[in-house]
């Protein structure tokens, strides 16, 4: 996608982001504006507009995304007492970066919703 896409940018190193885990085709990083103790993000590497979109043209990537999900949980101690695993999804979802992201919620209860 390229320079328009803030999240293309981070995996290109031109933002910034405290990163978290890298591996060939996924980027986690923390939110830049955490709703949560811990909340991190994680995208494939590759530009999809959002999950409905990269589960229909590269489901075996999205499971890539669930899967450094899954690891980001564990290395950030979620497992034991639960986490949530979030994708925005358009105008209703209030999606805001049309770069799809996982949002990993954890560190306290979180309540029913998360808005
Ligand atoms: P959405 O509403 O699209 O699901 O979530 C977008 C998320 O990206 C928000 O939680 C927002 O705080 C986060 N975000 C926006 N800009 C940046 C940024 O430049 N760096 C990081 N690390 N997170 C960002």
């Amino acid at each position: 996608m390229g320079t328009d896409c803030l999240f293309c940018r981070i995996v290109a190193g031109e933002i910034p982001a405290t990163i978290v885990r890298e591996t060939a085709t996924t980027l986690a990083f923390r939110d830049i504006n955490p709703q949560a103790p811990t909340h991190v993000l994680v995208i494939p590497k590759e530009h999809y507009a959002d999950v409905a979109t990269l589960a229909q043209d590269d489901p075996g990537l999205a499971g890539e995304v669930l899967a450094t999900a899954a690891t980001v949980a564990e290395e950030e101690g979620l497992l034991a007492d639960g986490f949530r695993l979030m994708f925005n999804t358009g105008a209703y979802a209030g999606q805001e970066v049309f770069h799809v992201h996982a949002h990993v919620f954890g560190g306290a209860p979180l309540g029913p919703m998360l808005c």
